[in-house]
C-alpha cells in the first residue's frame, strides 16, 4: 500500500491514524459486534458516540453554553437557505462577495429575503478581501454573512468584519479547526467537514440560542428549521452516523495535537514554507495578495496554461496528486489543511523547484 500526498480542496486528506482506527474498528465497534454504519443512531454506542463529539468539539473551541451545536445534511450549501429561513424576521440581509461560495450564498438567500451585496472583490477575481471596516450595513439587517475562508481563491480574513452591531455569519467550511476563533463574536459559524474535519455528509452549525426560532416556522419544512434540530439534538432523523463517528475521532487527534493553538502553529509553519517559496519563485506565482493569504488553500500559476497543465501531471506522478486549481480560475491549488503532513509540503516545493530549474 502506498498513500499519496494529497492536496484536494475536499473531499480531502484525514489524519491517517483516524483512517487506521476506523479500520480497526470497522467490523466490530468496541465489542458491539457491528459496525458504526450498522448500528441504530438511536443506540446506547451511537449515542455515546455523538455525545463525546459534541464534548470535543466545544472543548477544542471553546464554545459557550448558550451555543448549540448541530451535526447537520444537505451539506454547506443547504445552510446557504436554512440561514435566511431561519434568521429571517426583517427579511434583510447583508453579504460581503469574496468568492464563489459567498456569492451562491448571497444568491441563495434573495430566494427568501432581501440580500445585499455590501462589498465584493470580484473586480479582482476574489485575490483580495475587501475593507471591512466600515460597510454600509443596512439599519434593518437581520445578520451579517461572510465566507471566512474561500476555498477556491485562497484568501481569508485576517480580521472579522465591523458588523455595526449586527449578527455575524460564518460560513468556514475550509478553515475549520485549522486556528483557534471566538465563538462568541459569531451568531452562527458553520462548515461542511469534508474540507477539513472529516467525511462528505455532515455539515456542523455552532448557533447562538437566541437566533433558534422559538415558534415552528410556516412554510419552511422540518427538516430545515434550527428548533427541530435543536430539539432533537441532531437526532430528529438518522443523521450521518458515520459521518459523525469520524468526526469524533478527528477531534481527539486535534486534541492530542494540542488543539488549536497548537495545530494553527503547525499550520502556519507549513504554509510559510510553500509562501516563502512562491514569493521567491521565476516560475511561480501565488495569486492572492499577502495579507489575505489563506493557511489552508495557496493557489499559484506559472503565467503559461500548459506549463500549469505539465506541472499538475508530473507532480501527479511524483506522488503529489489533485493540485489542478478550480476550474473557474485555472493554475494550480495546493490545499494544505490540517492533516496534510509537513513533509508533503515540503515534498511538493522540492518538486516545484526541481520544474522550475527543467522549465525556467
Ligand atoms: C466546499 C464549500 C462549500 C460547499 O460545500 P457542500 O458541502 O458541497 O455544499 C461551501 N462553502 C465553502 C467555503 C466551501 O469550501
Amino acid at each position: 500500500m502506498s498513500r499519496v500526498y494529497n492536496f484536494s480542496a475536499g473531499p480531502a486528506v484525514l489524519p491517517e491514524s483516524v483512517l487506521k482506527e476506523a479500520a480497526e474498528e470497522m467490523l466490530d465497534y468496541r465489542g458491539t459486534g457491528m459496525s458504526v454504519m450498522e448500528m441504530s443512531h438511536r443506540s446506547k454506542a451511537f449515542d455515546d458516540i455523538i455525545k463525546e463529539a459534541e464534548k470535543d468539539i466545544r472543548e477544542l473551541m471553546g464554545i459557550p453554553d448558550n451555543y448549540k451545536v448541530l451535526f447537520l445534511q444537505g451539506g454547506a450549501s443547504l445552510m446557504f437557505s436554512m440561514v435566511p429561513l431561519n434568521l429571517k424576521k426583517n427579511g434583510v440581509a447583508d453579504y460581503i462577495i469574496t468568492g464563489q461560495w459567498a456569492k451562491k450564498a448571497y444568491k441563495e438567500a434573495g430566494r427568501f429575503i432581501k440580500a445585499n451585496a455590501v462589498a465584493s472583490s470580484e473586480d479582482k477575481t476574489f485575490t483580495y478581501i475587501p475593507d471591512c471596516s466600515d460597510l454600509p450595513i443596512s439599519e434593518d439587517a437581520d445578520y451579517v454573512y461572510i465566507c471566512e475562508n474561500n476555498t477556491i481563491y485562497g484568501t481569508k480574513y485576517k480580521t472579522l468584519p465591523n458588523t455595526k452591531g449586527k449578527t455575524l455569519v460564518a460560513d468556514v467550511s475550509s478553515c475549520f479547526l485549522s486556528e483557534p476563533i471566538d465563538v462568541s463574536k459569531y451568531g452562527i459559524v458553520y462548515g461542511g467537514v469534508q474540507k477539513n474535519v472529516g467525511p462528505a455528509g455532515v455539515v456542523i452549525a455552532i448557533i447562538r440560542e437566541d437566533l433558534i426560532p422559538e415558534e415552528d416556522l410556516e412554510g419552511v419544512p422540518t427538516m430545515l428549521q434550527f428548533k427541530t434540530q435543536a430539539d432533537a439534538g441532531s437526532l430528529y432523523n438518522t443523521p450521518p452516523c458515520y459521518g459523525i463517528y469520524i468526526c469524533g475521532k478527528v477531534f481527539k487527534w486535534l486534541k492530542a495535537q494540542g488543539g488549536l493553538e497548537a495545530i494553527k502553529k503547525k499550520n502556519e509553519e507549513k504554509a510559510k514554507i510553500l509562501y516563502d517559496f512562491l514569493d521567491q519563485s521565476e516560475l511561480f506565482k501565488g495569486t492572492v495578495v499577502k495579507e489575505d493569504r489563506s493557511l489552508m488553500n495557496v493557489p499559484f500559476v506559472t503565467g503559461d496554461k500548459d506549463l500549469d497543465a505539465k506541472f499538475v501531471a508530473e507532480a501527479k506522478e511524483a506522488g503529489l496528486e489533485n493540485l489542478k486549481g478550480h476550474r473557474t480560475v485555472g493554475g494550480m491549488r495546493a490545499s494544505i489543511y490540517n492533516a496534510m503532513p509537513k513533509e508533503g509540503v515540503e515534498k511538493l516545493v522540492e518538486f516545484m523547484k526541481e520544474f522550475e530549474a527543467k522549465n525556467k
